[in-house]
């Protein structure tokens, strides 16, 4: 059989522990993980840089060597196709996500058919943690340490 591979894509600015959380457990169902830092279109302009963002997840997972991190600036679709990745890794916290994920998830669909959109519902100590959130206290100098795998 051959090796499932997931691509989780995101804008990841920054990671957060709500991310790992999916990821770890991504891990019991996947023998890959992609994790694809994408310039999301709509969000033109980063709070993190991108090389900040690859090389802090790339250290939080140096332990794992079958979680790759890339950075991606297409189409997710092609670029899991690219990459042989059978499966959309994506998490969900609440319905706004929900509708969010589901629309992406039927548009891909469209796109792309033999790839298969896989959601896992967040951990609750990590539900209300968004990267929104963590940029707005970041940025007011607060501390968001306790929200990141890792040293900023
Ligand atoms: P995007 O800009 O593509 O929405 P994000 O970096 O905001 O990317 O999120 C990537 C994925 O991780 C999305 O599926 C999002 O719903 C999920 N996610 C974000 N925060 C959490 C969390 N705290 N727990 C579980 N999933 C989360």
């Amino acid at each position: 059989m051959s090796k499932k591979i997931a691509l989780f894509p995101g804008s990841f600015d920054p990671f957060t522990k709500g991310h790992e959380d999916i990821v770890l457990r991504g891990l019991h169902i996947f023998d890959e993980i992609i994790i694809a830092i994408g310039y999301n279109s709509q969000k033109s302009t980063r709070y993190f840089p991108i090389e900040m963002m690859l090389e802090r997840i790339q250290q939080t997972f140096e332990k794992y060597p079958t979680i790759k991190v890339h950075t991606f600036a297409e189409l997710t679709v092609s670029y899991a196709q690219k990459h042989e990745a059978q499966f959309l890794l994506r998490g969900l916290r609440n319905t706004t996500d929900f509708e969010y994920e589901n629309s992406i998830a039927q548009i891909n669909r469209q796109l792309y058919e033999k790839l298969e959109s896989v959601f896992l519902i967040t951990s609750p100590e990590f539900a209300w943690i968004s990267s929104s959130i963590i940029r707005e206290v970041h940025k007011y100098n607060g501390d968001v340490s306790g929200f990141l795998p890792y040293k900023l």
